[in-house]
């Protein structure tokens, strides 16, 4: 399993079975990304106890300190140790449930924040101003037990009943009982049972259901697949004619409530072969498209294997990159490093000058992209001859003079 995940992409504070106790996991994923640029949901990644090697799986949407499209968590801000602005969630002891902050004005003594009721009625508090210098975890705590089912790995909590801080480390399974393990601020470690909704349902019963979910809508290959739950979590093993396949068993199994998430180990076994070389030409149109908001790219293609590495404008990139790369007969598999980078001053020149080389009488046949990062610009595409390549590096430097040139122009016939 450990070799299946060979990219660290960071280091979490998490709960280890085998230790009893919380301390560093590196968290393990099976393609590289930078978690400042966030990733997919449902993303296995393998949470692997640095002292005993210990390991598990969570999902990318588990985790507080990774990015995902799905995410969009709800924090309240503690009085005394939240800064406040107007907007925010806040929880004051003995209130029934926290309350919508309208504005605060504070002297050098008091602080008056005004709030607002459930009933759309204002209120004022006041109270002793404290100048708070470092926040614990400046967006808010989830407050236990009512936010039980929604918290996440590295979440900071607030526990109610007990008055007690700490942080979620675990979601962990005891006797057929799903939990959650939280680290408290005095170092002692909480599991809080799931409450009977929430809990994933029993190994077996999920096993037999998705054998026959997957038998009924993927047949014939379904017949071959190997399947394995383990606390709401499908191992799927298996061979599969083509990519688009294998996208659409994945996609059909994360719109399934009843589990945590996928890890598949699903190989492509193409039923006719293609040439890497015809792969390799019908990836590099693809990243010629200019609609797609990439730039500084290369691909390898290795037996039908696409590794892709961009710079990319937007986030929404990975996903059309991936659609339409899906559709290419022969890929087994592919895998998209992208790195987010905006530079809106260089962006708005880059497309004045992509639209002037468009425009160009000696340029009619080729598709440039010019884009620029850093203290380099790039011209990329295709051009039909030498001249061409030239003629765009050329006239692109007169936009870009203090800048470096990389010209990656192909050259086609
Ligand atoms: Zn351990």
């Amino acid at each position: 399993m450990r070799t299946h995940f060979p990219h660290r992409i960071i280091t979490e504070s998490l709960f280890c079975r085998n230790c009893r106790n919380v301390g560093d996991h590196g968290i393990f994923a099976r393609e590289p990304f930078f978690p400042r640029s966030g990733t997919k949901k449902g993303v296995p990644l393998l949470c692997v106890c640095d002292h005993c090697g210990t390991f598990f799986v969570a999902f990318s949407h588990e985790f507080a300190s990774i990015r995902t499209p799905a995410a969009r968590p709800v924090y309240t801000k503690i009085l005394g140790r939240n800064r406040l602005s107007p907007g925010d969630w806040l929880y004051m002891k003995d209130e029934p449930r926290p309350l919508k902050v309208k504005g605060i004005f504070h002297n050098a003594a008091e602080e008056i924040i005004v709030l607002k009721d459930t009933d759309g009625k204002e209120r004022k508090v006041e109270h002793p101003y404290l100048k708070i210098e470092k926040e614990e975890s400046p967006r808010g705590y989830r407050l236990f037990p009512f936010q039980l089912p929604e918290a996440l790995l590295g979440d900071f909590i607030y526990h109610v009943p007990r008055n007690q801080f700490g942080s979620v480390v675990g979601f962990i399974s005891d006797n057929a009982k799903d939990r959650v393990a939280l680290l408290l601020d005095d170092d002692s470690i909480l599991f809080i049972t799931v409450p009977i909704a929430a809990q994933y349902l029993g190994n077996e019963k999920l096993e037999r259901f998705f054998i026959e979910e997957l038998r009924e809508h993927f047949s014939p290959e379904a017949a071959s697949f190997r399947i394995l739950v383990r606390q709401g979590i499908l191992f799927l093993q298996g061979n599969v004619p083509s990519f688009v396949r294998k996208r659409k068993i994945l996609t059909f199994l994360s719109e399934q409530k009843l589990l945590r998430g996928v890890v598949e180990f699903l190989t492509v076994k193409p039923l006719q072969p293609v040439p890497d070389s015809q792969i390799e030409n019908s990836v590099l149109r693809i990243l010629e498209d200019l609609s797609l908001p990439i730039f500084n790219y290369s691909c390898t293609i290795q037996n039908g294997n696409v590794e892709i590495k961009a710079f990319c404008y937007s986030e929404t990139a990975h996903a059309l990159l991936e659609d339409r790369l899906a559709l290419i007969p022969g890929i087994r598999s592919f895998s998209l490093r992208l790195e987010e980078h905006n530079s809106a001053s260089l962006h708005q020149k880059s497309l004045s000058v992509a639209r002037m080389l468009q425009e160009h009488p000696r340029l009619q046949g080729a598709r440039i992209r010019v884009s620029g990062f850093g203290d380099s610009f790039f011209l990329e595409g295709f051009v039909t001859s030498i001249f061409q390549k030239r003629l765009a590096a050329l006239m692109a430097f007169r936009y870009f003079k203090s800048l470096k040139l990389k010209n990656n122009l192909r050259v086609i016939l």
